[in-house]
């Protein structure tokens, strides 16, 4: 493998001033009723952060009734007074962006400048966003003449679930929290077992706004505390964001009730170069869509590369050339481009994906490879960014999601053949296109089959943007006022007669 330049690491756990530790039920700060704990480790050295509960199902029932007791009031509170309080969290939690984006660089890995801080301030945005939207929890009136008096009124759900994983917890958290409480719904939200305390630190501040029991949140293993919430006979809609195995049971929980469920799941997005995009500012747009500096644990990932054979070798040496350059290293060093993966399992399957490319004469390891056994980056979960070039969109790494920073590079002559591999996957979350003929990246970006396109960049998600996945990527959109409309309110018409 190349070698990489280290970044520094240091003993910077000292600047990490991590919030509460325990579940949030009513109001309280609360430890599991069994009294069990569990560890959470930091990946980048493989300590231990701090213990929370194990939650089960018992702190499930707890959670929820303590919802349900907070829902009778909350959902008579006017939606414009509930978007006050929203917009009160936003700004509490801008005052407290730098603490929010340490906690979120020590849990996850992800390094301080290039992912956290970003995404602590996205936070802010996502609150501000839905703090705004009360008003337009709004109905229609129907034009049935001067005796009859029909019209619609959106109603809160109740009690609503959320569980999100541990790869972006501030954003997943507080796009379940903000459009439920904005609806006028009472939420559960489990948060992940590796990365519990950025959620825990959102509710904090929210608690600081709203009555206890608007937001609840339990902690604990998914196939415990996680399958417990999604079966509650109680809950009356669940979001997910998680893999797509954990999504199918979370539908099968939700049919037996008969109760809506929004999903947000994996992915292995195409990434299409044109033949007259071989430039640096698409070897960034790839990169970037990549999402290298997140170790690419990014549902959104561009992790299948479609490069036109007339610029196949130029395009890889450029794209080598800036994943050298990445500085990986302490997630809490201000010079640290790339962090580290979350846990050990997930750093023993991207390993055993970049070996199975390594065992593949069909492909070349043009970078990375397996990451070091020694020096300062074998103290955590640290991987290299890895490119397989000459691959084939049917082998296992082309269309397994890997989660980790593994790009294969597909070569393609032909836009229909392009499309054709582009759209062969049973994922479809996003896609990206890259061509100096917008008019064409445009066509391109209408024939893929996916919920979001990017053309000539590779961003992340901006609020008001529907974002969610087809195929077995997902149901339902979030991050939008339609997300709120649709995913956490249900609308009533209510019909008068007049000619009394
Ligand atoms: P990942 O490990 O890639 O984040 P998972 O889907 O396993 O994906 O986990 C996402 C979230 O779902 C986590 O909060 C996890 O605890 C939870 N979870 C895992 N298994 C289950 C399950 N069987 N039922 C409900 N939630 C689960």
């Amino acid at each position: 493998m190349t070698t990489k330049r280290e970044g520094r690491f240091s003993e910077a756990d000292a600047s990490v001033r991590l919030g509460p530790t325990r579940q949030l039920i009513g109001g309280e700060w609360v430890d599991g009723v069994d009294g069990r704990t569990l560890a959470v480790e930091c990946p980048a050295n493989k300590r231990v952060i701090a213990s929370i509960p194990r939650g089960s199902a018992h702190d499930v029932e707890r959670a929820v009734v303590a919802a349900e007791s907070a829902f009778a009031a909350w959902r008579r509170v006017t939606p414009s007074v509930r978007g006050r309080a929203l917009l009160r969290i936003a700004d509490d939690l801008e005052a407290n962006h730098e603490t929010l984006a340490r906690i979120i660089a020590h849990e996850t890995g992800n390094a301080l400048r290039t992912q956290a801080r970003p995404e602590a301030a996205l936070c802010a945005d996502v609150f501000r966003y839905f703090g705004g939207l009360g008003g337009e929890l709004k109905g229609d009136t129907l034009p049935l003449g001067d005796d009859i008096l029909s019209y619609t009124r959106r109603e809160p759900l109740g009690v609503v679930g959320g569980i999100v994983p541990w790869n972006a917890p501030g954003t997943l958290s507080s796009i379940k929290i903000a459009p439920a409480v904005c609806a006028g719904n009472a939420l559960v939200l489990k948060v992940a077992e590796d990365a519990p305390f950025t959620a825990l630190f959102i509710a904090e501040v929210c608690q600081r706004h709203l009555p206890p029991g608007v937001v609840n949140v339990v902690t604990g293993l998914g196939p415990e505390c996680g399958a417990a919430l999604a079966a509650h006979p109680r809950i009356s809609k669940m979001s997910f964001t998680g893999s797509t195995a954990v999504g199918r049971s979370i539908v099968a929980a939700s049919a037996e009730r008969i109760v809506p469920v929004s999903l947000e799941l994996g992915g292995k997005s195409p990434a299409i170069v044109c033949e007259d995009a071989d430039e640096d500012w698409v070897v960034q747009g790839v990169a970037s869509a990549m999402r290298f500096t997140r170790q690419s644990q990014s549902c959104t990932a561009g992790s299948r590369l479609f490069l036109h054979r007339s610029i196949y070798d130029t395009f890889i040496e450029k794209l080598i050339a800036l994943m050298g350059s990445y500085r990986i290293g302490d997630p809490l060093d201000e010079a640290t481009d790339v962090g580290t993966l979350i846990n050990g399992k997930q750093f023993g399957r991207v390993c055993g994906y970049i070996q199975d490319g390594l065992d593949n004469p069909a492909v070349k390891l043009v970078a990375g490879g397996l990451p070091p056994k020694e020096g300062p980056l074998s103290a955590g979960y640290f991987t290299v960014p890895t490119l397989f070039a000459s691959a084939s969109n049917q082998w296992r790494l082309a269309q397994e999601e890997i989660f980790g920073p593994v790009l294969v590079a597909i070569p393609w002559s032909d836009e229909d053949e392009v499309l054709r591999m582009a759209n062969d996957s049973h994922y479809g979350l996003a896609g990206y296109v890259f061509s100096r003929n917008t008019a064409r990246a445009i066509r391109i970006a209408h024939e893929i089959d996916s919920g979001w396109v990017q053309v000539n960049q590779g961003k992340g998600q901006i609020m008001g943007q529907p974002y969610g996945g087809f195929k077995q990527s997902g149901l339902g959109k979030e991050m939008s006022l339609g997300s709120m409309l649709e995913g956490f309110s249900r609308l009533k018409t209510v019909t008068v007669n007049l000619a009394l």
